[in-house]
């Protein structure tokens, strides 16, 4: 939470080179079989003979997407990676190298940085990613831009894809998260110690669902998957949208909420619907063929990841949501745009 530091133990004393030193001496730096990794002026990776190499590229910023009065230092190294490795998942790739690009400001403390680089490489570690190299330049804001690499020697799992009649997935639970950035903030309050540490986790500690990715890309089955990073309505109109204008029927009873969850929907104080536009959720959303059904939780059971069946893709444009109360259409124009006026 400390992001200034005195004279002496803050960036502006330790030095850009001292601090690009720590990390490449640092303990949890997987790069040994890189051809060329931190220290020259680019690295030198081989893919995997006939793989397709993936990359995609994660932005955060202070103050529009944390706060460093509320977000430690390792929770941001984690959510960094974690929410690149996602992305990657929701290809069905296997994670590779990683390039970290920071903008600090130079007051930033010494022991800030080296919480925040811990986090981002033990992450990397679990995953077996290879930091490979980044920029370190001076800002005014905490800036942190993360760049991974990923292979697949299977088709990759596009947002287009799916059809009429597939079954629509979804890994984990929903809304968890933005139930943690509600704890966070102070917006709700009043849960069991056990169900706050539970949701606040979720919202700090994304899991990225690469296994199943990887299984759903191999085995073929998947027609469309994207992860969700802005709620499961939003995240599903993106995926329908890019599968040529579809719709999908959801049925509420078929949703996977959590235990803590469920407790904090049963005292109404959200709805079913906050917990399907919340965000962050990061679990993967997928569609597949009726035929996939065993395949898919076979995967699921091999894993011991739930996979939930929330409903199917139909025709028509729009993504209703049937309930002991009937059915009801859903605004479909959800997810974040940061430069639509609502959001400055
Ligand atoms: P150049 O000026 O040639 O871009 P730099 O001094 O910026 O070189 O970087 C030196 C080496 O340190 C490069 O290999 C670069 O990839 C690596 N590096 C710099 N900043 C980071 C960072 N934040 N994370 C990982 N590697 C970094
Ligand atoms: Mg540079």
């Amino acid at each position: 939470m400390v992001a200034a530091g005195t004279r002496d133990d803050c960036l502006a004393d330790w030095g850009e080179f001292a601090f690009i030193d720590f990390l490449a001496r640092h303990p949890a730096l997987a790069q040994a079989d890189l051809e060329v990794g931190i220290g020259d002026d680019a690295s030198v990776w081989r893919p995997p003979a006939g793989a397709r190499v993936l990359t995609t590229l994660d932005m955060l910023v202070e103050g529009v997407h944390f706060d460093l009065a509320s977000t430690s230092a390792a929770d941001l190294g984690w959510k960094a990676l974690a929410v690149n490795l996602s992305d990657l998942a929701a290809m069905g790739g296997r994670p590779e190298c990683v390039y970290l690009g920071l903008g600090l400001p130079p007051a930033t403390a010494k022991a800030w940085l080296k919480e925040f680089i811990d986090a981002f490489l033990r992450l990397a570690e679990c995953y077996r990613v290879r930091l490979a190299g980044g920029d370190t330049v001076r800002a005014g804001e905490l800036v942190i831009s993360v760049t991974l690499v990923g292979s697949t020697t299977a088709a990759p799992g596009l947002r287009s894809g799916a059809s009429p009649g597939d079954g629509i997935y979804c890994s984990g639970t929903i809304g968890d998260s933005c139930l943690g950035l509600r704890v966070l903030d102070g917006r709700l309050a009043g849960l069991s110690e056990a169900d706050a540490e539970f949701l606040k986790k979720r919202h700090r500690r994304p899991n990225p669902r690469l296994a199943l990715g990887r299984k759903l890309v191999a085995a073929g089955v998947a027609s469309a998957m994207i992860d969700i990073s802005d709620g499961v309505v939003a995240d599903l109109g993106h995926l329908l949208k890019r599968s040529g204008g579809l719709g999908a029927e959801l049925e509420s009873g078929r949703l996977p909420i959590s235990a803590p969850a469920r407790r904090v929907l049963e005292s109404g104080r959200v709805e079913l619907v906050d917990l399907m536009t919340g965000g962050e959720d990061f679990e993967l959303l997928f569609t597949a063929p009726p035929s996939a059904a065993a395949e898919i939780a076979e995967i699921a059971a091999f894993l011991e990841l739930p996979v939930a069946w929330l409903g199917r893709v139909v025709g028509r444009a729009g993504i209703s949501l049937a309930g002991p109360a009937g059915k009801i259409e859903l605004k479909t124009k959800g997810g974040y745009d940061h430069f639509q006026s609502q959001n400055q």
